[in-house]
């Protein structure tokens, strides 16, 4: 068989008692299709049951059930299936009853015409070629829209990760990690606007790295940068998690401790400074290690504080008498 013919060779399921009308029809369809004879309705509702067919082709003159109310199970057993009639008596009710109720594609008065068989089953053919080729295009289309879909899923995953990202570093000191100084300035504001409206304390902690121009100019910059890392980890591991540690300038950090007043953030401010002084150092590249300790100005905001940095200001005012009295401890602004 050629490939067009098994595209167009049919599954017929021909339905007739008399099995000599049946065999003779099946052996004249065998030329192009692919039938199943069944020789009673049990059988049939079997061959129904394990297989599918492209075509069921019934006797009107079956015993109880007649062929027209047998094509009616099929209808539900196999909805895609088309139905065939054939029957020695053309009786317009039953053609009505085959036509409107078991929805019969054709009808073929027996004794069956050979040239009139085999064109209607022609035009079932064809009309299940357009039939699979519109499945087929459907499935396509299908297959083409989920895969948009996980497209579109990806790219946007990959857009909010991007955002995420973008967000991260417009708010962070790439350095150490830490919040940036636009960050913080734009906190310490809506901070300021809470203690205003609802007078939650509020306090901010200035610190500066003690001589740390001696370290650049004699270890080098890269265990600068080294010493800038190991103090905003201290810092920052060392606070409370609503604290927040922001790189303020090249070796200053800035601490806004919400909910804090004067006295506590006080206190915080002498542990931290006690903190760095005991850290363990950083190894330079020569095989010595740099130790700082850093000197720091505690301010709480007042309710009159108009912006931050009249908080601020007073921090740093606070940082420059710790290090005019000797470094390596806190001041009150
Ligand atoms: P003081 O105790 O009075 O604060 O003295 P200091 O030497 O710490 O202060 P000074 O302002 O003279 O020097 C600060 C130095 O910090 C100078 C600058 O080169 C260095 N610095 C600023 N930003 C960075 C940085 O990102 N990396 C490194 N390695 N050094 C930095
Ligand atoms: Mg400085
Ligand atoms: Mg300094």
């Amino acid at each position: 068989m050629s490939r067009p013919e098994i595209e167009a060779a049919l599954r017929i399921l021909v339905v007739e008692d008399g099995a000599e009308v049946g065999r003779m029809l099946c052996a004249l369809l065998k030329e192009a299709h692919q039938p199943t004879l069944a020789t009673g309705l049990e059988e049939a509702r079997v061959r129904l049951h394990d297989d599918s067919y492209d075509v069921v082709l019934v006797d009107d003159r079956l015993p109880e059930p007649a062929g027209v109310e047998f094509l009616m199970e099929v209808r539900d057993s196999q909805p895609v299936a088309i139905r065939l009639l054939m029957s020695a008596r053309v009786e317009p009710e039953r053609l009505l009853k085959a036509i409107n109720q078991s929805h019969v594609f054709a009808f073929l008065e027996i004794p069956i015409s050979q040239p009139l068989l085999l064109s209607t089953l022609g035009q079932v053919a064809q009309m299940r070629s357009v039939m699979l080729e519109r499945d087929a295009a459907l499935l396509d289309l299908q297959r083409q829209r989920d895969e948009l879909e996980v497209q579109v899923a990806k790219r946007t995953q990959q857009l909010a990760d991007q955002n995420q990202h973008l967000e991260h570093l417009a708010m962070r000191d790439p350095l150490t990690g830490l919040f940036n100084r636009r960050y913080i300035e734009q906190r310490m504001e809506e901070e300021l606007l809470r203690l205003q409206r609802y007078g939650a304390p509020l306090s901010v902690l200035l610190f500066d790295i003690d001589n740390f121009k001696a370290v650049n100019d004699t270890e080098g910059h890269a265990t600068g940068d080294k010493v800038l890392i190991a103090v905003a980890r201290a810092l920052a591991d060392s606070v409370r998690q609503v604290d927040l540690v922001a790189r303020f300038g090249g070796e200053e950090f800035l601490l806004v401790l919400p909910n804090t007043g004067l006295e506590a953030a006080e206190l915080t401010g002498a542990r931290l400074c006690r903190q760095v002084a005991a850290m363990p150092g950083v190894a330079t590249d020569g095989g010595g290690i740099v130790r700082v300790t850093i000197s720091g100005g505690v301010a709480a905001a007042r309710a009159d504080d108009r912006v931050w940095a009249a908080t601020v200001e007073r921090a740093d005012g606070a940082l420059y008498a710790a290090k005019g009295a000797g470094k390596n401890c806190t001041r009150t602004g």
